[in-house]
């Protein structure tokens, strides 16, 4: 049986408060039907505390876009855990491909924010994917599988109930192009196999494993109903509350 889908939006460096409660307010009416989707939103970190009183008692959860794993500390610019659960967020990203490209993110890095988290009770939603270089370079699956195992050294079974992998070709984000359906169900076939190889068959078939990159309401439905791509982490099609709602929808068939 495949796992619940999971539908996130990240909203990146997008949104004053004033446009994310506009958003989420749209967004809640739009969705507040489904059921048997897992939905959340990652606004900005400045909106975040607007944004979660809007969410109590909704179908959508709230999730940051990074976390650090200090408690607390001499760490300009981060946030904590504990700082993300008292807000309200059920989740945070992390190691999303911008952060690793432009802000220096390592493997080991994405390692101490996934354990953090996730040992405090905050889902991690770990970001994997290659470059075109290394597609090109028939790299893929080796990237992929270096990412996700020292992204998850360390974790359990336990831990796993908390994961989730975003599958996301840095080539596709943001740029129009997706992976086909057959490339993308390639890489989440095999990410599947690392996650039942660390945690045993029957956890490691549980974790989620969303597909990002230029999801759209037209491509949502094709991916969403390849056999190991169990929901979606949308970046521009989030910042529509039709288009994100349609992305939604379109894990329900
Ligand atoms: C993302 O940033 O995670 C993403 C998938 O972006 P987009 O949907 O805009 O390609």
């Amino acid at each position: 049986m495949k796992p619940t889908p999971f539908i996130a939006g990240n909203w990146k460096m997008n949104e004053t408060i004033a446009e994310a409660t506009a958003l989420v307010t749209a967004l809640k009416d739009a969705v507040k039907d489904v059921k048997g989707i897992d939905i959340a939103v990652a606004p900005t970190a400045t909106a975040l505390s607007s944004v979660a009183p809007l969410l109590k008692g909704t179908n959508i959860a709230l999730s940051s876009q990074n976390v650090h794993w200090a408690d607390h500390g001499a760490f300009t610019g981060e946030i904590s855990v504990n700082m993300l659960k008292e807000i309200g967020c059920a989740w945070a990203i992390i190691g999303h491909s911008e952060r690793r490209q432009y802000f220096g993110e390592t493997n080991e890095g994405v390692n101490k924010r996934a354990t953090a988290a996730i040992r405090a009770g905050l889902g991690a939603i770990i970001c994997v994917g290659e470059t075109l270089a290394e597609r090109e370079a028939g790299k893929t699956l080796e990237v992929v599988s270096t990412q996700v195992k020292e992204g998850l050294n360390g974790l359990t079974a336990e831990d796993s109930k908390l994961l989730v992998i975003a599958y996301e070709p840095v080539w596709a984000i943001g740029t129009g192009k997706v992976a086909t359906t057959a490339q993308a169900q390639e890489v989440h076939a095999h990410i599947r196999s690392l996650l039942k190889a660390q945690f045993g068959d029957e956890a490691g078939a549980a974790v989620r494993i969303q597909y990002g990159g230029s999801v759209k309401p037209g491509n949502a439905a094709e991916l969403l109903a390849q056999p190991d791509i169990n929901g979606a982490l949308v970046g521009g099609a989030s910042l529509k509350a039709a288009d994100f709602a349609a992305i939604i929808r379109a894990a329900l068939n």
